[in-house]
């Protein structure tokens, strides 16, 4: 039922907080706003959606390998823990900030109740540019950060997983700090690991994954065939390269793809699995053959049916909403579209799948990791993949349901879907004391 809600009932911006009106804390605030007026009675509990529960920014002075002594900021944020402990990665960027790294972990709480995993919403970072680290200096970091944040973490508390520029290395060695500053080892503190020490088979593909699985049942509703489907691909990393893998393997031709070091354009369809390859041994598709360079802005305007922004946040601009000729956009990043891009999307009816149901096969297979490092039991790859198959797709109707009935885009729904749960966990918990 449409309920109302005036601006008045909004309390103040948080101290902290910078109002810059793309900054991605403000992208969530604006996406809040949107959902309270179907949330009925519920709306009541609505400012908890506003504010994160906790944010701990922590000092990680490292020795860097030629005796001076570095200091780096770092973050975590417990959004919400209403419906179980915190879940969501870590982020290792110079660009990373307390603002964006509470903007993440809001978009995990809402994430992780749209699909129905028993977690609440958190996210770490730490602002850095790893790729001016050594090895060594990028262990010291990750042990010192995971000491500092430990206060905080644990596999009943909140459990970290990895981001941007963090990998299963990066993980082990917090599994690693964690369990030394325990005196046990508890492989369930995070997830992403690698397969000897607890990790899940199928967890490096399972973001891209879903972004597939989701990108294919958007498109079947939308009578859109991906069988000859132009592709453009903005962050071709764990989310992106094998997001593109899987669409070329079902016969869709990724002509473009974008990244930190710049553009790559093939009308014929770039060969994935050469550019994965290239993409490994070089950090970047700069330079790649076979393929024409694509610069800056071109990337937006390229001729496509589907625009899978799966590197940053704020990306999807107006100006660039404007410009794509894509039918339908699988947010593989989080928080990638500005809100003025959404409604640019919405009038020309280009069809947003949001991250918080596209890009949720990562923290789905997490989930697994977890419960198979409980019971100490591990699952096949084949099971993996089924079991994430079911949930997404059972999610994705949910939610696709719930647009229809109320009228609304998808994000609008995927926020109705998770808010109502979170608020109901909240509201039948009460106020504590
Ligand atoms: P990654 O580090 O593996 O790759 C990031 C990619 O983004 C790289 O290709 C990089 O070159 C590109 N990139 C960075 N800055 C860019 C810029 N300014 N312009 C163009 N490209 C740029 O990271 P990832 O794990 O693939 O994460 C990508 C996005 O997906 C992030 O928004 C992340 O929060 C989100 N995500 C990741 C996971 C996961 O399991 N890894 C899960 C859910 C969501």
């Amino acid at each position: 039922m449409l309920q109302q809600v005036p601006a008045s009932a909004r309390q103040e911006h948080l101290s902290y907080i910078s109002p810059h009106p793309d900054s991605p804390w403000q992208t969530y605030l604006a996406q809040v706003d949107r959902v309270v007026p179907y949330l009925g009675p519920l709306a009541r509990w609505a400012e908890t959606l506003r504010r994160p529960k906790r944010a701990l920014i922590v000092d990680v002075p490292i020795e860097m390998d030629d005796g001076s002594v570095r200091h780096f900021e770092g973050f975590r944020v417990q959004h919400n823990l209403s419906r179980g402990p915190g879940k969501g990665g870590v982020r290792y960027h110079p660009d990373v900030t307390l603002e964006e790294v509470m903007a993440l972990s809001a978009w995990m709480t809402v994430k992780n109740a749209a699909v129905g995993l028993p977690y609440g919403g958190a996210k770490g970072g730490i602002r850095v540019d790893p790729e001016q680290l050594s090895r060594k200096e990028l262990e010291r970091m990750t042990r010192r950060y995971t000491s500092e944040i430990g206060i905080i973490i644990g596999p009943q508390q909140d459990i970290p997983a990895p981001d941007v520029n963090t990998n299963p290395q990066i993980m082990a060695w917090m599994m690693d700090t964690y369990s030394m500053n325990i005196g046990g080892t508890a492989t369930g503190v995070v997830t992403g690991k690698p397969i000897q020490l607890g990790g899940s088979l199928g967890r490096v593909k399972a973001t891209g994954r879903g972004v597939y699985v989701t990108g294919r049942e958007a498109a079947r509703r939308i009578g859109l065939e991906l069988r000859g489907a132009r592709i453009a691909v903005q962050g071709f990393g764990n989310v992106g390269g094998v997001a593109a893998e899987l669409f070329a393997a079902a016969g869709a031709k990724v002509v473009a793809v974008q990244d930190h070091t710049g553009g790559v354009f093939r009308e014929s369809g770039l060969d994935v699995a050469r550019l994965n390859a290239y993409v490994h041994e070089h950090h970047g598709v700069a330079g790649f053959a076979d393929a024409d360079v694509l610069t800056g802005e071109d990337f937006w305007g390229v001729g496509c049916e589907v625009l899978i922004p799966a590197a940053l946040e704020g990306q999807l601009t107006e100006a660039r909403a404007r410009r794509t000729t894509a039918k339908m956009v699988l947010e593989g990043a989080n928080g990638p579209t500005l809100p003025a891009a959404d409604d640019v999307l919405l009038d020309r009816g280009v069809l947003v799948v949001p991250d918080v149901i596209c890009n949720a096969g990562g923290v789905t297979v997490s989930y697994f990791e977890w419960v198979q490092d409980f019971s100490s039991f591990f699952w096949s790859e084949d099971e993996i993949n089924a079991r994430l198959e079911k949930i997404l797709v059972g999610a994705f109707t949910a939610i696709w349901e719930t647009s229809e009935r109320l009228k609304v885009p998808l994000r609008t729904a995927a926020f109705v879907v998770a808010c109502e749960r979170v608020l109901e966990a909240r509201a039948e918990r009460g106020l504590y004391p």
